[in-house]
């Protein structure tokens, strides 16, 4: 049976938390960022002192920390840390509750509660794949890694920092080895997903195209309809 959900999947820097948050917005969808999860728990973790190493320590954070997600926000432990995940302290370190299996095993229980409550757009690596294999739309969002790896400079030019683009990329295709090779949850693309890819479009273009998909997916004005 399929379930109300548009899944977002893809490499970092494809644009995909952009584009599923508009996305969201237009369909009058929740949405949930599963990267930040991840982010989540390794703030918690590193907060609280936590051996990065120790997996079953990890899978105690992630057991423990309430984590949920209000308009799109990431409320960890009644706090608002949706910009506190985001620090790049926290981009180095995430890569160790994402690859522990047991940390995952709790995370996607909680993602799939979250997706059988109500409807959903939900981004990530695998969740269209591990998550939900049975949603109604899936998607997903690629770029080629140079122009990944332009936008990533022009992100930081704009906080400042300069980086030559050749580092940039070097660590957009480690992140991509990093995310196919995980043993539990890689990224790859779904079956029956549909494939976009931003190279060279607007944010606006590709959440045109999320739309179509989706709306023809989805029976959204019915949903919405029974929302109201
Ligand atoms: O997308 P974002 O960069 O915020 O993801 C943070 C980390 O969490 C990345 O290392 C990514 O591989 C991992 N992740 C994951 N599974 C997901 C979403 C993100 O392993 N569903």
């Amino acid at each position: 049976m399929s379930i109300d959900v548009v899944t977002i999947d893809g490499p970092a820097g494809a644009g995909k938390s952009a584009t599923s948050r508009a996305l969201a917005e237009r369909l009058g969808l929740e949405f949930l960022n599963t990267g930040a999860m991840y982010r989540a728990v390794a703030l918690r973790a590193l907060r609280d002192g936590i051996e990065l190493t120790d997996e079953s320590a990890l899978a105690e954070v992630a057991r423990n920390v309430t984590l949920e997600s209000q308009s799109g926000r990431t409320i960890m432990d009644g706090e608002d840390v949706t910009d506190a995940v985001r620090a790049p302290e926290i981009s180095r370190i995430v890569r160790y509750p994402a690859n522990a299996p047991s940390v995952r095993a709790i995370l996607v229980e909680q993602q799939r509660r979250i997706g059988l409550a109500r409807p959903l757009v939900t981004e990530g690596r695998d969740q269209g794949t591990a998550v939900f294999p049975d949603a109604r739309c899936k998607i997903y969002l690629d770029a080629s890694p140079e122009e990944r790896a332009r936008r990533r400079l022009g992100e930081l030019r704009a906080r400042g920092e300069e980086t030559p683009l050749e580092l940039i990329l070097n660590q957009i295709l480690e992140r991509d080895r990093l995310d196919s090779e995980r043993e539990v949850g890689p990224l790859c693309v779904p079956q029956d997903a549909l494939r976009i890819n931003s190279d060279g479009k607007s944010i606006e273009q590709v959440v045109d195209e999320m739309e179509r998909a989706a709306r023809s997916r989805l029976a959204i004005f019915a949903l919405r309809s029974q929302n109201q």
